[in-house]
C-alpha cells in the first residue's frame, strides 16, 4: 500500500477536460492525462484494503491495488508490467471503459473513490511514450494456423495473445481499417485511432497477419451493416484452411423502430452517421454522407451510442439536438446501501449531452411525419409505469420537429447469416452458442470453431471483448496443444 494516510488527506483528482466551446471545434480526444504527481495523488488514495472489490468488478481483473501502489512509488515501468499481464490494451481501456472498477472500489462506500481508470490511461501511455511496449515475437512457432473473423477488441486480444504462443494467426475483417467498433462506432473525439495503429504495428511485428477488405461468408441481401469488403471467403475456405477458427464479428445487426413513416428519407442507424464521420478524420473522401449541419436532430436511444450521436451532431454543427430515452429518468444519485459493489442504476451524463443536449426521458414514438418522402417531425407520447408495464400517458402526445433522426437503440445479435454459413447454432437472442466455462469454454457446436465478445455474449464493452479474446485465446491453445500457459 502506497499511503496508509492518503485516502483521509487527498481528494480524488480529475482528468482535465478542453472547454466545450473549444472542444466542439475539432474531433480529437479533449482529456489532458494525468502528470505524474497528480497520479501519485489519486494512486496514494488507495487503501489497499484487503478485499479489492475493484479487481473483480474489473471484467479483465486488472490488478488494481497493486499498480495503485507502484505508481505512488513512481516505479512506472513495473505498473506497466502489472498491467499489461490482465490487459492488452489498456490505453484503450483507460480511455473509454465506463469503470465498473471504480463503482466497486472500497472509497466509493463513502467517498469517491478512487480515479482508477485515469491511473490506468497514464500508465499506459507513459509505457508507450518510453519505448517499454516493445513487441515479443515468440521464441518458438508451433505450426498451426489460427483465422480470427473481426478485427475488434475481441479478435485483436486474442490474435495477440495467440501470435505470442507460435501461432501462426490471420485476422481477417471485411472494413478498410482493423479495430471493429474502436474504429468506426467509437467517436475519434473519445478515442483516437493512432493508438489502434500503433497495436496494429506491434501485433505485426509479432506475427499477427491482418487482412483487411475480405468478407467471410455473407451479409443478408439488403443489410446495412458497414462493409467496405472487396473480397470474399467461405467459411468451408477457412475451416479447411486453419487448425481453428474464432468468430469476433461483433453483434452488428442495429434494432430497428418500425413506427409509421419509418420508409421516409432522413431517418438513419446510429453506424450510418457515425462511422463515415471515423472514415473522414481519417482522411477519406466521401461524397453525399450524413450530415447534421443546421438541422434539428432526434437521437432515439439514451445509451451510449446515442450520446456519440449527440456529440457527432454537435460537432456538425446541429440546429438542434434532442435524445430520447423509453425508461424514467434514473436518480441523479444511487442508494449506495443497496447497489455498492456493482454497477448502480443512476443517471449518467456524457461529455457529449455536456456539450448540448435536450434529453427527454419515459417519452415513445408513435410515428414519423414527413413532406415530399422526408422526415419533418416526430409523434410522441408519454409513457409511464403502471403495474409493471410501461403504458402510454393519455393525452400526453406531441409533435416535435426533425429533419435528422438517428436510430441508436443498440444491436439485436450479430448477423445471423455470419454464423449460419460457419453451421454455429445459435442461442435464445441470436448470439453464437458457447459457454465461458473452464474446460470446452468458448467452442462452438461446429468442430474447431470458436466464439468471442459481442459475437458470443450480445452487444456489450470493449473491456468484455478483451476478456473474452484472452480466454478464448486459452481455450484454442488447449484445443491445439492439449495444454496451455495462455491466462484466463
Ligand atoms: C457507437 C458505439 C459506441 C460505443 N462506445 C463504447 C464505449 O465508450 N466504451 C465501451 O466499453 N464500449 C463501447 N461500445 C461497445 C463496444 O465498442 C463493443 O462492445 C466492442 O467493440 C465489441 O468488440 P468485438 O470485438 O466483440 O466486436 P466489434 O468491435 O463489433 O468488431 C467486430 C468486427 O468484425 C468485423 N466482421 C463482422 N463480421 C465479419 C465477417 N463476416 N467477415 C469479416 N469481418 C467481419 C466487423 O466489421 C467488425 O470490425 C460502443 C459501441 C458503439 C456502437
Ligand atoms: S479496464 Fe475498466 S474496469 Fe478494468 S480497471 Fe480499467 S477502467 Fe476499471
Amino acid at each position: 500500500m502506497g499511503k496508509v494516510t492518503g485516502f483521509m488527506e487527498y481528494e480524488r483528482v480529475e482528468e482535465a477536460y478542453e472547454a466545450p466551446s473549444q472542444r466542439l471545434k475539432h474531433y480529437k480526444e479533449f482529456v489532458a492525462v494525468l502528470q505524474e504527481p497528480q497520479a501519485n495523488v489519486q494512486a496514494a488514495r488507495c487503501m489497499d484494503c484487503g478485499i479489492p472489490f475493484c479487481n473483480n468488478g474489473c471484467p479483465v481483473n486488472n490488478i488494481i491495488p497493486d499498480f495503485n501502489d507502484l505508481v505512488y512509488r513512481n516505479d512506472w515501468a513495473n505498473a506497466s508490467a502489472v498491467l499489461h499481464q490482465t490487459n492488452n490494451f489498456p490505453e484503450f481501456t483507460g480511455r473509454i471503459c465506463p469503470a465498473p472498477c471504480e463503482a466497486a472500489c472500497t472509497l466509493n462506500v463513502n467517498e469517491e473513490p478512487v480515479g482508477i481508470k485515469s491511473i490506468e490511461r497514464a500508465i499506459a501511455d507513459r509505457a508507450w511514450a518510453e519505448g517499454w511496449l516493445a513487441p515479443q515475437p515468440p521464441k518458438r512457432k508451433t505450426g498451426k494456423k489460427v483465422a480470427i473473423v473481426g478485427s475488434g477488441p475481441a479478435g485483436m486480444a486474442a490474435a495477440q495473445q495467440l501470435a505470442r504462443v507460435g501461432h501462426d494467426v490471420t485476422v481477417f475483417e471485411k472494413n478498410d481499417r482493423v479495430g471493429g467498433l474502436l474504429r468506426y462506432g467509437i467517436p475519434d473525439f473519445k478515442m483516437e485511432k493512432g493508438l489502434i495503429d500503433r497495436r496494429v504495428e506491434q501485433m505485426r511485428a509479432e506475427g499477427v497477419t491482418f487482412r483487411t477488405g475480405v468478407m467471410v461468408g455473407e451479409l443478408p441481401a439488403g443489410s446495412r451493416v458497414a462493409n467496405w469488403s472487396i473480397e470474399t471467403i467461405s467459411p468451408a475456405q477457412l475451416q479447411q484452411d486453419f487448425d481453428a477458427v474464432l468468430l469476433a464479428g461483433g453483434a452488428e445487426q442495429p434494432r430497428d423502430l418500425p413506427a409509421p413513416g419509418r420508409e421516409l428519407d432522413g431517418i438513419h442507424f446510429a453506424m450510418e452517421f457515425l462511422a463515415p464521420q471515423n472514415k473522414v478524420n481519417a482522411g477519406d473522401k466521401l461524397d453525399g454522407r450524413l450530415m447534421a449541419t443546421g438541422k434539428h436532430v432526434i437521437v432515439i436511444g439514451g445509451g451510449d451510442t446515442g450520446s456519440d450521436c449527440v456529440g457527432t451532431s454537435n460537432r456538425h454543427g446541429a440546429a438542434s439536438v434532442i435524445q430520447f430515452e423509453l425508461m424514467p429518468m434514473p436518480p441523479e444519485h444511487e442508494n449506495k446501501a443497496l447497489t455498492w459493489p456493482y454497477w448502480p442504476y443512476k443517471l449518467r451524463t456524457s461529455s457529449s449531452h455536456e456539450e448540448g443536449c435536450d434529453r427527454e426521458f419515459a417519452i415513445s414514438t408513435k410515428e414519423f411525419i414527413g413532406e415530399n418522402g422526408k422526415v419533418t417531425a416526430i409523434k410522441t407520447v408519454r409513457i409511464e409505469l403502471k403495474d409493471g408495464k410501461m403504458v402510454e400517458v393519455p393525452g400526453s402526445e406531441q409533435i416535435l420537429k426533425a429533419d435528422l433522426v438517428l436510430l441508436a437503440m443498440g444491436f439485436v445479435s450479430p448477423v445471423a447469416t455470419i454464423l449460419d454459413g460457419f453451421g454455429v447454432e445459435r442461442e435464445a437472442r441470436g448470439n453464437a452458442r458457447a459457454s465461458t466455462d473452464f474446460i470446452g469454454g468458448y467452442a462452438t457446436s461446429a468442430a474447431k470453431v470458436f466464439a468471442a465478445g459481442d459475437m458470443r455474449r450480445g452487444q456489450s464493452l470493449v473491456v468484455w471483448a478483451i476478456r473474452e479474446g484472452r480466454q478464448a485465446a486459452r481455450a484454442i491453445d488447449e484445443f491445439l496443444m492439449g495444454a496451455s500457459d495462455l491466462p484466463r
